[in-house]
């Protein structure tokens, strides 16, 4: 086979093999390709502008943001919105671009109802067994982590995390409700490793705080996006990444082309397996690209014209066992009529193939029988789902039984590629985790002497 046809198979293949890298010949567009425009990748931008370096990011859609989005027809945040205080990295972008919190702590603990089996309560009245307390269970005793970024090398924790709760004395039927509305695709396959790491997150990152942003995401994303003065590229959908032996190219749907000698990727792994790569990955890093498990998550948003949850003296959010899973109340202080019905996992399959009229008429008939007070004074506007969402194909990553065994090894740099995104950061989660990854991705080009220390 002649080199081009092999080359050209490889690429075919998708991540399936690396070809001996060849000199690179093309015209250097930046010192630095980032590839995303979310957090991680406005961020690595910031911290390599102050390094003093030149950049350039190609985002797939129209908008930056990524999983932080204002969602324009809805007005409202569908992604990633709260922020702690002790989110680290973030709170020190927040502090420099002097951007607007408003702490809803207060409102995070807001009164929630019960809707199962057909019936409605105001309370659970066994602590040990409400659904909503049990999704983020740690396994008890709680396993002793020194630092944080233990997490992933507890193999011996790497079991299900329906078998987690049956060890907890959960019976079938308990961990049957959890699954419904948990967030997770299903119980039965997600690693508990992913509990524990959320509630290790807590722990160790202890925040007291909670925060939104002002104006909601866009206000802090926009305010990051101004402070830089590098290219940033949309409508960029990356289709093809080649490294070569001193830079790598990435080939975008619009046929156009981009070289740098280093390639940073931010692109969640649920669409990075989508494109065709020449890169030399490790077998690690190839099953993870393809197997990495996302939960789906679908939002479906309502205005209550008034406070009917006054009426019928109830909590306003509420933990159901309905197709519609969690509805929770999105605003807080004066502006508290807006709510989103939360839909994780395997339910999402059948909220998301129903059309946008047919979901509006099932979702308000289902909260008019659940909840008779709403009756007449709900307003759908809007639905988006994440893993329909091209962009993103799920809303996080979770690992399933036997994934975070190759964790260490799928966020290594591979050839000149390099890997940042929430599902690389070593120690924190959610926001924090994207912009985290960030600054491994800096400090392991800090190592290499790509970038003076
Ligand atoms: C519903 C929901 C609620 C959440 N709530 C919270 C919360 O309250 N607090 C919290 O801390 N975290 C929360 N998170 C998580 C948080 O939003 C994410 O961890 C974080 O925003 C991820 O940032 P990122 O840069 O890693 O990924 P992204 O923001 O997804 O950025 C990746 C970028 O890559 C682009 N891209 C993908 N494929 C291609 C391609 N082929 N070509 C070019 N570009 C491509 C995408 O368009 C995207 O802009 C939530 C997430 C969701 C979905």
């Amino acid at each position: 086979m002649k080199r081009r046809e092999f080359l050209q198979h490889s690429i075919l293949a998708g991540t399936a093999m690396a070809t001996m890298p060849v000199a690179c010949s093309c015209k250097m567009d930046a010192e630095f390709l980032i590839l995303g425009a979310g957090l991680s990748g406005l961020y690595m931008a910031y911290l390599l502008q102050q390094a003093g370096k030149d950049y350039m990011i190609l985002e797939g859609s129209d908008r930056i943001g990524g999983r932080m989005y204002y969602h324009p027809k809805i007005k409202q945040d569908v992604g990633g919105r709260g922020i702690g205080d002790k989110y680290k990295e973030v709170m020190s972008l927040v502090k420099a671009l002097d951007v607007p919190l408003i702490d809803i702590t207060q409102f995070t603990s807001s009164p929630k109802s019960y809707y199962t089996n057909g019936e409605l309560r105001a309370t659970w009245e066994d602590r040990s067994t409400d659904p909503s307390l049990l999704q983020y269970t740690a396994p008890q005793p709680a396993p002793q982590l020194s630092s944080l970024n233990e997490w992933y090398q507890k193999a011996d924790l790497d079991q299900s995390y329906a078998e987690q709760l049956r060890a907890m004395g959960r019976t079938d039927q308990e961990i049957e409700l959890i699954n419904i509305s948990a967030n997770y695709n299903d119980v039965h396959e997600t690693s508990a490793i992913n509990a524990l790491h959320s509630s290790a997150f807590r722990k160790f990152n202890g925040s007291k705080t909670i925060y939104n942003f002002e104006g909601g995401t866009k206000t802090f994303i926009d305010a990051l996006a101004a402070s830089l003065t590098g290219p940033v590229k949309t409508s960029k959908f990356i289709t093809h990444i080649t490294n070569k032996e001193d830079c790598a190219t990435v080939k975008c749907a619009d046929g156009t082309s981009y070289c740098a000698p280093h390639v940073i990727s931010t692109m969640p792994f649920s669409t990075l397996r989508d494109v065709a790569c020449d890169i030399p990955f490790s077998q690690s890093q190839k099953q993870a690209i393809h197997q990495l498990g996302y939960t789906n998550i679908t939002q479906i948003h309502l205005t209550a014209a008034e406070p009917y949850w006054e009426e019928d003296g109830l909590g306003a959010s509420m933990w159901t066992d309905t197709p519609l899973e969690r509805i929770m109340t999105m605003g807080f202080g004066d502006d508290n009529m807006n709510l989103v019905c939360w839909v994780n996992g395997k339910g999402t399959e059948y909220i998301d193939q129903m059309s946008e009229s047919e979901l509006e008429a099932y979702t308000l008939k289902t909260l008019h029988k659940i909840r008779p007070a709403a009756e007449g004074k709900i307003t759908y506007t809007g639905s988006h789902s994440w893993g329909q969402y091209k962009y993103n194909k799920g809303a996080y990553a979770e690992f399933s039984v036997g994934q975070p065994a190759l964790f260490q090894d799928m966020i290594r740099p591979a050839g000149n590629v390099y890997f940042a995104g929430e599902h690389t950061a070593k120690e924190s989660r959610g926001i924090e985790a994207a912009a985290e990854s960030a600054r491994q991705v800096l400090d392991l080009f800090k190592k290499e002497n790509i970038i003076e220390s």
